[in-house]
């Protein structure tokens, strides 16, 4: 595609990055007949073909809208569309830079702009979450929220010379602290110690998804201070993530902090390292099972589609003895995508219900997922047990 962007834009790091990705584009279309919105929207403007145009106009300096950034704002950055492009087109990074210059150029309505900032503020405080989770809980049913997390279980002391770090996070520490302690459970008998490091906490991607890019990178340093000791004495081999979410925005600190000279190189490195889950335990390492009955794999965006691992859990869970039922439409979003459920809940809502339909039809007595996020919206839409993978690992698994 042609591009001819704008002079305030055209030679910044941002622009020189757009102008690439835009020219790979031939806008052939194919990568809308796998973008959620544009099957529950038809509007080519709610596409991957139709967004990409959206932002080559705005880089060029065309006068953008309210409306622009509505169809901005619909894109769940699932990145289903990057998986189908044959052109390499790299569109979630296109459309954070697009959603930069769009944001800057407009004006939210006051509420939005007021419940915006409160899921920016709130989200990433793990305390404040926590306990605004308890007091939700506590009003249940009358306040939607999810049922009191279980109890996390014994973590391992570290006794092993192979080691690696966990991010704690934010959400998920509140909404389900099993997950972790089930991974250092796992990784322990694996001859691996898997350590949390205090003050550790959002990994940046809901801030920095929510259009406060700036403030999501200090999130990214925040971070990368925090871990930096464990890695820079060479005291850890890897860092491990058991959401896929922030995984994906962890493994792409060195580029988003590529242009800061004081954390471009550690934000690199800690890139380098960071693996998920699924990375760490390969099939080789667990002992194959006798049959523990049908399961329903969702494959959460960010594993498939931003990390590109496909496949790897399921086999994990065949190997654990589990019946992987056929999961039609697999590519794409159940709609819960970081807080998009909490702004579009009317197309959430429907991704969802299409998903779980997808996920129910092999009648599975358990779901399995990567992420936290996905686990909780799903939940909140079947009465049939949505866990965590690695939880279902912990307990049945037999590790070689
Ligand atoms: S992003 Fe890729 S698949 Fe979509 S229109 Fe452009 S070249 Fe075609
Ligand atoms: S990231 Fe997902 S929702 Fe956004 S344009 Fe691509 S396929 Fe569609």
């Amino acid at each position: 595609m042609q591009t001819n962007l704008a002079d305030f834009i055209r030679n910044t790091p941002e622009g020189v990055e757009a102008d690439a990705i835009l020219r790979k584009c031939v806008h052939c279309g194919f990568c809308t007949a796998t973008c959620p919105t544009y099957q529950v929207l038809g509007d080519d403007l709610d596409s991957p073909r139709g967004r990409i145009y959206l932002i080559k106009r705005a880089l060029e300096g065309a006068q953008v809208t309210d409306k622009t950034r509505l169809h901005l704002d619909r894109c769940l950055t699932c990145r289903a569309c990057e998986t189908t492009c044959p052109s390499g087109v790299r569109y979630g990074r296109l459309v954070d830079i697009g959603r930069a210059v769009v944001e800057s150029k407009t004006r939210r309505a006051p509420l939005e702009r007021a419940r915006r900032a409160l899921l920016a503020w709130g989200l990433p405080r793990s305390r404040l979450f926590a306990a605004a989770l308890r007091l939700g809980q506590l009003l249940r049913p009358l306040v939607k929220v999810p049922p009191r997390a279980r109890p996390a279980g014994e973590w391992p002391r570290p006794r092993h010379r192979r080691k690696m770090l966990a991010l704690a996070g934010c959400v998920q520490r509140a909404l389900a602290p099993s997950i972790n302690a089930a991974a250092a459970r796992v990784l322990d008998r694996a001859g691996i110690s898997l350590m949390e490091v205090a003050g550790a906490g959002c990994c940046g991607g809901i801030r920095f998804h929510l259009s406060y890019q700036e403030e999501g990178r200090d999130d990214m340093r925040a971070l990368i201070d925090a871990w930096w000791p464990a890695v820079e004495s060479g005291e850890v081999e890897a860092i491990v993530m058991t959401a896929s979410g922030c995984g994906v925005t962890v493994k792409e600190f060195g580029h988003l902090l590529a242009q800061d000279p004081r954390y471009r190189d550690k934000a690199a490195r800690i890139s380098s390292i960071t693996r998920d889950l699924c990375e760490v335990i390969t099939p080789d390492m667990v002992a194959a099972s006798p049959d523990r009955g049908p399961l329903a794999f969702q494959s959460p965006c960010t594993l498939q589609h931003g990390q590109q691992l496909r496949g790897r859990v399921e086999a994990l869970l065949a190997k654990a003895g589990y019946t992987l039922t056929a999961v039609n439409d697999a590519h794409l979003c159940c709609g819960s995508a970081g807080t998009y459920s909490l702004l579009h809940a009317q197309i959430s809502g429907e991704l969802r219900g299409r998903k779980l339909g997808a996920l129910e039809a092999g009648r599975p007595d358990v779901i399995a997922t990567a992420n936290i996020g996905c686990l909780t919206h799903l939940q909140g839409g079947t009465a049939t047990p949505v866990r965590h993978w690695i939880e279902l690992l912990d307990v049945n698994l037999e590790v070689k």
